[in-house]
């Protein structure tokens, strides 16, 4: 087994830094739906350029790594001991090489171990089984689409769907529900595992343990077969789209899995996944520990070819009647007070990276830069030190807004920030504030890690290092950041009017489908 820690380095990288063939297909075929020059088509073409771009640079495709779980079967007889020992070997080093990023955090004292291990991280289960060699599977997924999951008790009430029973009708309900609440905050558009029964934790094993099904694959179940192709045809009905822009993207898989319950309990738990769907396996040579082959690889690949895509995403700005703005910060208030919710904005100059420790932070402390008019963009990158110390930002994506809903308008208001890069949107505290204060909240590309990585020219600065990686404030100089404004100064919430329209269509699906 001495080539085991290699093999498991392997895996990781791979899974990190590129998406299988089978989320590939899917990703192509949501493409082939959006139409041109909407605001989901040009979300899915930084998708795509931002795939390729993870490729060929071998960089994380999200910034966000997650929490690393491995599933592994193995051979009566193997050391398990060992296996995580050298799994946890593998870990450390993807963190150091910058193909993870420190995400490990004390839950008590918010300390980042930054080398992505601690109490209970990585997780990695083993199963034993009968073949003569080992299954290693391992899944990538963030809090985006983490904090996005959700639980349901049967019988229940749900909103726009009324009663959900004890039966499969009931269940196609919570699913369907599952993925209207998710909207885009989880980086639609996504992919779903269920679980049926169990208890709370067997309910969401059995949930998570769907994502590991081929996209593609067909359910043995009669019934869950065509429950899983009843709500691929009609979640995509919703209009969330992608990023939650609206569209016809919202959901690009639907895995069912059932197991045995108590008669007192009925669980549907819902594991919702993000496009940047990272899950990959090894079957591992139980002898030497190296890779014999590798898995979700059958079937066709994509090619998405990078300047093709440059190009669509060019013209899918040009299209219709969209509004391109360059901004250079600082801001003024009427400068702010100008945009509009479907206007494209390309910042150049130096923005902020500030989520929750900063956030948290600001609200009763002075902030270490001067933020009048300043942006702040809700990010937690990747970052490297070169041998020069100088920081490199390897993959900087828009992390989930909605956590600083209790803070943001205060921040703005407090230091006179005039803008907020995110995504997923925010409340109505927020909104009010940007209407009060005037300011606007910018959606970038929730998982385009590489593609923005790449507008960064440089680190100019970094403040509250001691926050860890993820949540010190820094100074990026960043050239034609492309993001959209979902909330203006206005009163205005691309995000509010999408929750409502899916809201009304979803209602259309509260008649009984499965007696
Ligand atoms: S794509 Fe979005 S939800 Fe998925 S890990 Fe990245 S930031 Fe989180």
């Amino acid at each position: 087994m001495e080539k085991f820690q290699q093999s498991m380095y392997d895996l990781i990288v791979e899974t990190s830094t590129k998406l299988p063939k089978d989320v590939r297909r899917a990703i192509a075929r949501a493409k082939v739906r959006e139409n041109a020059g909407t605001r989901a088509a040009m979300a899915l073409n930084t998708i795509v350029e931002n795939i390729q771009m993870a490729d060929e640079n071998v960089s994380p495709i999200c910034q966000d790594t997650g929490l690393p779980t491995f599933k592994i079967k193995v051979p009566v007889g193997v050391n398990q001991i060992e296996m995580k020992k050298a799994i946890r070997a593998a870990i450390v080093e993807a963190t150091k090489n910058g193909k993870l990023r420190p995400n490990s955090v004390d839950s008590l004292t918010g300390k980042n171990s930054g080398d992505n291990l601690g109490e209970g991280v990585p997780v990695i289960k083993f199963e034993q089984w009968e073949n003569d060699y080992i299954d290693v599977r391992l899944i990538l997924k963030g809090g985006g689409c983490e904090n996005k999951n959700i639980q349901y008790s049967l019988p229940c009430e749900l909103e726009g769907l009324g009663r959900a029973g004890r039966d499969l009708d009931g269940i196609r309900k919570c699913i369907l529900h599952a993925v209207y609440q998710a909207q885009g905050q989880g980086c639609s558009a996504g992919f779903i595992g269920v679980g049926i029964g169990g208890d709370r934790s067997s309910g969401y094993e059995l949930a998570k343990e769907q994502l590991f099904r081929p996209v593609d694959d067909v359910n043995p179940i009669e019934e869950l077969r065509q429950l899983e192709e009843y709500i691929m045809e009609n979640a995509n009905k919703l209009g969330i789209g992608t990023m939650g822009f609206g569209g016809e993207s919202t959901l690009l898989g639907c895995k069912i899995g059932v197991m045995h319950r108590i008669p007192a309990s009925f669980f549907v738990s819902v594991a919702y996944n993000c496009w940047a769907f990272r899950r990959m396996g090894v079957k591992i040579d139980p002898a030497t520990g190296e890779i014999i082959e590798w898995l979700y690889q059958d079937g066709e690949d994509v090619d998405f070819a990078k300047e093709l895509e440059k190009a669509e995403a060019a013209a899918a700005l040009e299209q219709g009647d969209t509004r391109v703005i360059d901004l250079v910060p600082p801001l003024s208030e009427e400068q702010v007070r100008q945009l509009r919710v479907g206007d494209v904005v390309r910042i150049s100059g130096v923005i902020y990276t500030g989520r929750d420790a900063i956030h948290k932070y600001l609200m009763d402390h002075d902030a270490p830069v001067d933020l009048n008019g300043q942006i702040i963009y809700h990010c937690g990158p990747v970052m490297l030190k070169d041998e020069e110390g100088r920081w490199h930002a390897k993959a900087a994506g828009p992390t989930t807004s909605i956590r600083e809903e209790p803070y943001q308008g205060d921040i703005m208001k407090k230091f006179g920030v005039r803008a907020v890069i995110g995504k997923g949107g925010m409340g109505a505290k927020t909104l009010q504030a940007l209407k009060e204060h005037g300011g606007v909240y910018l959606n970038a590309i929730g998982g385009a890690a590489q593609y923005y990585a790449d507008c960064i020219k440089s680190v100019e600065g970094v403040d509250l290092l001691e926050f860890g990686i993820p949540e010190a404030m820094w100074h990026l100089r960043v050239e034609n950041f492309t993001a959209v404004v979902t909330m203006d100064s206005h009163g205005n919430s691309l995000h509010e009017d999408v929750e409502k329209s899916s809201l009304e269509k979803l209602a259309q699906f509260k008649e009984p489908v499965f007696k």
